[in-house]
């Protein structure tokens, strides 16, 4: 179907619909659909692709493009560093989303976008059509001066550099310093690298007695669950670790492994730099990362729309609505983006009163972890989702138990996403 045909197919039903509840009956569906594109395949991109195609009951054509044939999942990628978790269990293939749902995969990379003629165009060299652009890119790594990411990985993105850094690990000289340099917020999973602080101190007190954890952070304090990482830092790994607060890396030495700080230079056995964050390249470079640092993408919350650009959403951790940066909302997100898109192509309005919610499991130690847990409202005055107080919630310290459970909740999410 060419772009016309599809445009006249969905102007004839906005005429025939109203404010229709999901699922939504496309009648004309078999012999003409409507065309989603959503670009990137993480928690946020795979959970709309598959939720476009579930609740529209298979009448849109959705396009996933992402260029890897397999996802690996930073959710529990820290275990990997304290030998709990292979790579390998973290990975994720797009054959159920094609074959179970009907969504059409395109390995490849989305490079150019025109908002005009609503087309994307990929590095294969395709154009594609779309009426609704949906984009989900996860995040981009600012530069740092002398930072080369093949030397002083970040590891903040799951697969390949989670497995190198373990390897440094176990590389390291006992009596050794693993230092890792934190972003100002806001970054991806906001207890991540607190909860890495602990899976390597865990790893260096069971095999390397004497090597340390230094904690450079750029945030005035522990920015989540204050308690329950002080008191991990200061007991448990008594001696361990060191944590240094408002400590800004200004540049890096990747062949001397030296992180140059406001506080003065650490010479690092493994050096481990999680540079500040932005929107993914394809928002930013179409002019979408609109937010006052031009970090972020505004978006309207009810639909995840861009208020930069008609008919493109974004979602995941591109977004800018102040909602965490994390796996788990970002495929709350995605549904409440999936739902608006197709109330939306039927020309009716997106759900006035979204809510989502986000939890992160931390693990501590090799068998104890914690949680944290928040939902948020959409709120009609300020046109923002907004904390619901009463739903923020912090385990009282790590536990076994939560260790186990932490396990439920991710392989229901990943089910959720990918299954
Ligand atoms: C150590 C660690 C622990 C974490 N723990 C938790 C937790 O307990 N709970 C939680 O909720 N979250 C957690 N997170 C955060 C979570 O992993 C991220 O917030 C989440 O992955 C964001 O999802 P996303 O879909 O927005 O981005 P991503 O997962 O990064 O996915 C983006 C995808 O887009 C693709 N892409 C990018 N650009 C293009 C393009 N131009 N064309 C096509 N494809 C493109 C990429 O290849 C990638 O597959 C953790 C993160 C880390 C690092």
């Amino acid at each position: 179907m060419n772009d016309l045909s599809r445009r006249q197919f969905l102007k004839n039903l906005s005429l025939g619909l109203g404010a229709a509840a999901l699922p939504i009956s496309f009648a004309q569906a078999a012999v003409i659909r409507p065309r989603v594109i959503v670009i990137g395949g993480g928690f946020a991109g795979a959970t709309a692709a598959k939720y476009l195609r579930l609740w529209s009951n298979n009448t849109v054509d959705v396009i996933l493009i992402e260029p890897n044939a397999i996802y690996y999942s930073p959710i529990l990628s820290n275990l990997v560093l304290n030998g709990q978790r292979q790579v390998a269990q973290l990975g994720f293939k797009y054959d159920t989303l094609a074959q179970k749902y009907g969504v059409q995969v395109v390995r490849s990379t989305a490079i150019a976008l025109n908002s005009a003629s609503r087309t994307v165009k990929l590095a294969n060299g395709q154009t594609l059509g779309y009426e609704r652009l949906i984009l989900a890119p996860g995040v981009q790594f600012k530069a740092i001066p002398g930072l080369n990411s093949n030397k002083v990985l970040h590891a903040w993105k799951s697969g390949n550099q989670v497995q190198q850094l373990r390897q440094q690990l176990q590389a390291m000289p006992t009596g050794g310093s693993f230092v890792m340099s934190i972003p100002k917020a806001p970054y991806r999973c906001p207890p991540g690298p607190y909860e890495r602080a602990c899976v390597v101190a865990d790893y260096l007190k069971r095999n390397q007695p004497g090597s340390k954890v230094i904690v450079l952070d750029g945030n005035p304090d522990i920015t989540v669950e204050k308690d329950t990482f002080n008191h991990a830092f200061t007991n448990t790994y008594a001696g361990i670790v060191q944590y240094v607060p408002n400590t800004i890396l200004q540049a890096v030495d990747s062949n001397k492994k030296v992180a140059i700080t406001s506080f003065g230079d650490y010479q690092a056995s493994v050096l481990n730099v999680i540079p500040p964050h932005q929107a993914g390249g394809i928002v930013r470079k179409n002019g979408l990362a609109n937010s006052s640092t031009g970090d972020w993408a505004n978006v309207n919350p009810l639909s995840y729309e861009s208020t930069a650009a008609q008919g493109i959403h974004i979602i995941g951790d591109s977004q800018g609505t102040g909602q965490p940066k994390a796996g788990h909302i970002a495929n709350a997100e995605a549904k409440v983006c999936a739902d608006a898109v197709l109330r939306l192509l039927s020309g009716a309005q997106p759900f006035q009163s979204p809510v989502t919610n986000s939890a992160c499991y931390s693990p501590i130690s090799a068998d104890t972890a914690s949680w944290l847990t928040a939902a948020f409202a959409y709120d009609p005055a300020s046109q923002s989702m907004q904390l619901i107080p009463a739903s923020f919630g912090a385990s009282s310290g790590a536990s076994s138990s939560n260790y186990r459970k932490m396990f439920e909740w991710a392989n229901s999410l990943f089910s959720d996403t990918f299954a």
